[in-house]
């Protein structure tokens, strides 16, 4: 059993449609495969429709969190959820409310590359998400299309960054609020690359311990952007909190350069998180 359970499409902000990844990932020999996308359902009835036989596809989002600890500004997390009820409303009402949130924030990011001579429009980077949940490798793109960097790697690692001028952050939902609302919606909420320093500040343990203590149950262990101390470490934390252990690529098709089930995840962890949701059910034979 190959197992991938954190993928995104052009519902969000990876570039194969929900139909194309289902495919990529019968392809690449895996025999479940769960999406992902950033706080949105959108792709789910489209991946089901398109599911090869002998695929299963796990209904899920990434659900943009911020972490406030003491004395230092939010650190923003990443929560992944599985298997929610999508009409659940208090965490269907908070999806579109982030949504929104992404909206005005993407625009204030390229007004002011635009203000500063790079020729950037936000009305074409809107159009050109084609209804997806709008984000930063959106504008990386039309960084790219318009010349001004060569990749879109280039544009996080200068004018998109998270250290960058125009970097704009958003009022994503605190992560304690959010693993309630995946709960109350019969999902099982993981913390999605949570060591992952090389994309900014990361919390500490004692926020993971929060975060279990609020009904998180599992943590994304093997994720590409995880070097082998982290994971070891984060191994160590599931263990002590009696958290499941996952592993996933984090696909985003060619926004990225890593390849679908680049990480997998454990066939008996994965078994515990089927059980653990009662939201809604699996796209499978
Ligand atoms: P945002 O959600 O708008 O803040 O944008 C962050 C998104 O950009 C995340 O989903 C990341 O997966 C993606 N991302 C981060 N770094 C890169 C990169 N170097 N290349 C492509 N996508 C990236
Ligand atoms: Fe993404
Ligand atoms: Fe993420
Ligand atoms: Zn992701």
């Amino acid at each position: 059993m190959r197992i991938d359970l954190h993928t995104h499409s052009s519902v969000s902000d990876g570039t194969e449609t929900p139909a194309q990844l289902v495919r990529t990932a019968a392809a690449a020999g895996l025999d479940v495969v769960a999406l992902t996308d950033h706080d949105t359902t959108g792709g789910w009835a489209a991946a089901a429709e398109a599911r090869p036989a002998g695929l299963t596809v796990v209904p899920g989002m990434e659900l943009s969190c911020r972490w406030f600890g003491p004395d230092q500004p939010p650190t923003s997390v990443h929560l992944l959820a599985y298997l929610f009820d999508p009409d659940a409303p208090a965490l269907s009402a908070e999806r579109a409310r982030l949504r929104d949130e992404r909206l005005g924030r993407g625009e204030r990011i390229v007004e002011a590359l635009a203000a500063d001579g790079h020729p950037v429009v936000w009305a074409e980077i809107v159009e050109a998400s084609a209804g997806g949940v709008v984000g930063r490798p959106h504008i990386a793109r039309a960084l790219v299309r318009a010349g001004v960097v060569e990749s879109v790697d280039a544009a996080f690692a200068s004018l998109l960054s998270h250290r960058s001028p125009y970097y704009v952050s958003k009022a994503d939902t605190d992560v304690l609020q959010g693993i309630a609302l995946v709960r109350a919606a019969g999902g099982v909420p993981v913390f999605a690359h949570g060591l992952a320093t090389k994309r900014g500040r990361v919390v500490g343990d004692d926020a993971i311990a929060a975060m279990a203590a609020a009904g998180l149950l599992g943590l994304e262990v093997d994720h590409p952007d995880h070097s082998e101390e982290e994971r070891r470490h984060l191994r160590g934390l599931a263990a002590e909190l009696g958290l499941l252990v996952t592993g996933s690529s984090d696909y985003h098709g060619t926004n990225k350069t890593t390849p679908i089930a680049a990480c997998t995840t454990d066939p008996e962890q994965f078994e515990a998180l089927l059980a653990a949701g009662t939201g809604s059910a699996p796209f499978r034979d």
